[in-house]
């Protein structure tokens, strides 16, 4: 819709603008609120308050005080419970969020992205896939789980009973590897920001971590017994289990069992039968 589309592009530049004179002033590019906010921009900085509150420095958010009165928004700590997006506001919440990934330069990889690869599917799915980073295809495509693993994600879904675009995907890392590594841990800490928020703008009723990096970043992968496959454990209170990535699969038809009685438990989660 016309003011939907008005709103999303005001509110687009408005993010812009911030993270520029934020980097002006040597702090980390993340917008600060310069003014009591309401409505759909009080979603999307409440967002980014919850996951930057440790991440802005402070000497950074004193500068920017200085300069400009800032009326923040308090941090939203854990023990204030998950951030709730009402239904119909998350897709101006994540188109935010996307547009803000797309401008990032907070870690090396943006120096090897075609394009940052933030998402695809429906913003008010009951179920979220999430794998560990952008391959080449998805790079090139602009989102994630595209080519023939994308492809083999999707019959798996199809199999599930469920609608190519009725879930969402996404994944931990937003910039593609240059040399298709894992994530270093500085890389990981700075793009945690992006899918922490948008996770908890989805808060679906199941998320699904494609492959053992996803599992780990998610704390779905108990790293001492070696365990990350099929158990459930949980993601800020939302149900996570993990299982191996489409292009495991590929490469291992093997897998093809395992990953589809990991696929079940989540049906049987969700009470979807086949
Ligand atoms: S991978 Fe994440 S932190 Fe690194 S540049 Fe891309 S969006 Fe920014």
């Amino acid at each position: 819709m016309a003011g939907d589309d008005d709103e999303i592009r005001e509110l687009a530049t408005a993010l812009r603008a911030h993270a520029a004179w934020e980097t002006e002033l040597s702090g980390s590019g993340w917008p600060v609120v310069a003014a009591p906010v309401s409505g759909r921009r009080g979603a999307v900085d409440a967002l980014i308050a919850a996951v930057t509150a440790d991440d802005i420095a402070p000497k950074a958010a004193a500068s920017v005080a200085a300069v400009r009165p800032v009326a923040p928004i308090a941090p939203v700590t854990p023990a204030q419970g998950p951030i709730v997006v009402p239904t119909g506001e998350r897709a101006v919440v994540l188109a935010a969020l996307a547009e803000q990934a797309s401008d990032c330069t907070r870690c090396a990889r943006h120096a090897s992205r075609t394009r940052g690869v933030f998402a695809r599917g429906n913003p008010d799915a009951t179920l979220v896939f999430v794998g560990e980073g952008p391959s080449a295809d998805d790079d090139r495509a602009g989102e994630p789980f595209a080519g023939p693993a994308g492809e083999l994600l999707d019959k798996m879904i199809g199999a599930m009973g469920f609608a190519r675009d009725a879930v969402y995907l996404c994944q931990v890392m937003k910039c593609r590897s240059a040399t298709a590594r894992s994530a270093s841990p500085a890389e990981a800490a700075a793009c945690e920001p992006f899918y922490v928020a948008q996770l908890e703008a989805l808060r679906p009723k199941v998320i699904v971590a494609l492959g053992r990096g996803a599992a780990e970043a998610l704390g779905g992968a108990n790293t001492e017994r070696g365990d990350w496959r099929g158990i459930w454990s949980a993601w800020r209170g939302v149900p996570l289990i993990a299982t191996h990535a489409p292009a495991e699969v590929l490469r291992s038809a093997e897998l093809k069992r395992p990953v589809w009685s990991d696929l079940q438990a989540v049906m049987a989660k969700l009470g979807v039968s086949r």
